[in-house]
């Protein structure tokens, strides 16, 4: 697929995406040359041992991270071409994104972690408050549920506070990494099947990053990395 076939796409793609740290003297290939297309409502896994790239991968396409070369697009639009402040509007309005490391805030309730991004988007906190109500509700958090802190939830409960915030700004791109890395395998098939249920209902090109191989049954395709290679 050449560049300019990938910018007529929706969704997410990656076009020759290569990423290095710096690594003493020398640098460290995190990526390599990686392509990656993925459709609205179509929920990709990347599974790979640890170490070969996953997080990275997710970091760039969140446009948290600009490769050395490559392109990452966005509903066709190049992120790389984008001066900041325009990066920062396509991250909000178009991209969602769990992180390996949950950072619900700890004295927030479940329905407050969403609503306090509709404050920084200054939006109206009434319409916002149902809207995020309606969220929790649809990932399986009830009225009671919605009022608790993160301390108060379990570990699954708090991933769906995760999926249902990355889901407030309807995103194209859904993004997410390890969701089940801290569940039991039952909790993490259930996390999975709301993954590919969201996935369904709100349209997102969704990407699961994951190390645990038990799972990808449940997802529409499957791609394995390997020392920054994607096949
Ligand atoms: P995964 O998520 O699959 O475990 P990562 O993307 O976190 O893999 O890491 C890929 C490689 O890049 C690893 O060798 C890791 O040590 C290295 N790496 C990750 N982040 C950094 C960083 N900020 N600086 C230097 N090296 C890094
Ligand atoms: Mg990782």
């Amino acid at each position: 697929m050449t560049l300019s076939e990938v910018k007529t796409r929706t969704g997410l793609a990656l076009h020759e995406v290569t990423l290095t740290y710096p690594d003493g003297e020398n640098r460290l290939t995190a990526l390599d040359r990686v392509n990656l297309e993925v459709a609205p409502g179509e929920f990709t896994a990347v599974a790979g041992p640890s170490g070969s790239g996953k997080s990275s991968l997710l970091a760039v396409a969140a446009t948290l991270l600009r490769p050395d070369s490559g392109q990452v697009l966005v509903d066709g639009q190049d992120a790389g071409a984008l001066g900041p402040g325009a990066r920062t509007a396509l991250r909000r309005e178009r991209l969602g994104i769990v992180f390996q490391q949950s950072n619900l805030l700890a004295s927030l309730t479940a329905v407050e972690q969403l609503l306090v991004l509709e404050s920084v988007r200054g939006g109206r906190v009434r319409t916002a408050r149902r809207r995020a109500e309606e969220l929790l509700a649809s990932v399986g958090l009830d009225g009671a549920k919605q009022q608790r802190r993160p301390h108060q939830l379990s570990g699954g409960e708090r991933q769906r506070v995760n999926i249902a915030r990355a889901l407030f700004g309807s995103p194209s791109v859904l993004l997410v990494d390890e969701p089940t890395s801290a569940l039991d395998h039952e909790r993490g098939a259930q996390i999975v099947d709301l993954l590919a249920e969201v996935t369904r209902t709100h349209g997102t090109a969704t990407v699961m990053v994951t190390h645990d191989r038990d799972l990808l049954g449940r997802v529409d395709r499957v791609l394995e990395m390997q020392d920054g290679r994607l096949r």
